[in-house]
């Protein structure tokens, strides 16, 4: 399996991740805006036994879903702030990563086999969601873990509000 090196700003955090993501999540809900600072985020998700923190120690900070109502902690760099990853009480098994924390962000690919965007209903304005790829205006799954059905759109489809 091929390890993939990632980490901080400062340098003081590092962690690996082994193999491949067993999707990428695009996110474009508000939390995920405040988070990253931009407009949507970025976020293989891992299987937490691939995941392995291999300098330092990030510092957590826990905050209630607002659509769940379940706990996500967000894994940070103590020292210069920088998010690396997500944990979930939902979703115990996987972390959700920062994809821009890779030392190669471009390492893992994006495409309507892998990945997909959620949150549309929160997306920015000009936001342009790929044709071909599943889209959901909010979460995938429903509180009750059913999968919710996707839009897909045959042409690039730009937010308006
Ligand atoms: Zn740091
Ligand atoms: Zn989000």
């Amino acid at each position: 399996m091929t390890t993939h090196e990632a980490g901080c700003i400062c340098g003081k955090v590092r962690y690996a991740v082994d193999g491949s993501p067993l999707r990428v999540t695009i996110c474009h809900c508000h939390f995920c805006q405040q988070a990253t600072g931009g407009p949507y985020m970025i976020e293989p998700i891992i299987d937490n036994k691939n995941l392995s923190v291999t300098k330092g120690t990030p510092k957590t900070h826990t905050v209630v879903s607002e659509g769940s109502g379940k706990q996500v902690h967000i894994h940070f760099c103590p020292d210069c702030g920088t998010k690396l990853f997500l944990t979930f009480e939902r979703f115990p098994d996987f972390s959700g990563v920062y994809g821009g924390t890779f030392d190669d962000p471009d390492w893992f690919e994006i495409s309507p086999d892998t990945a997909r965007h959620i949150y549309l209903s929160s997306a920015r304005t000009g936001t342009v969601i790929p044709a071909g790829f599943d889209t959901y205006l909010e979460h995938a799954f429903d509180l009750d873990g059913n999968p919710i059905a996707p839009t897909v759109y045959d042409s690039p489809h730009v937010i308006k509000r």
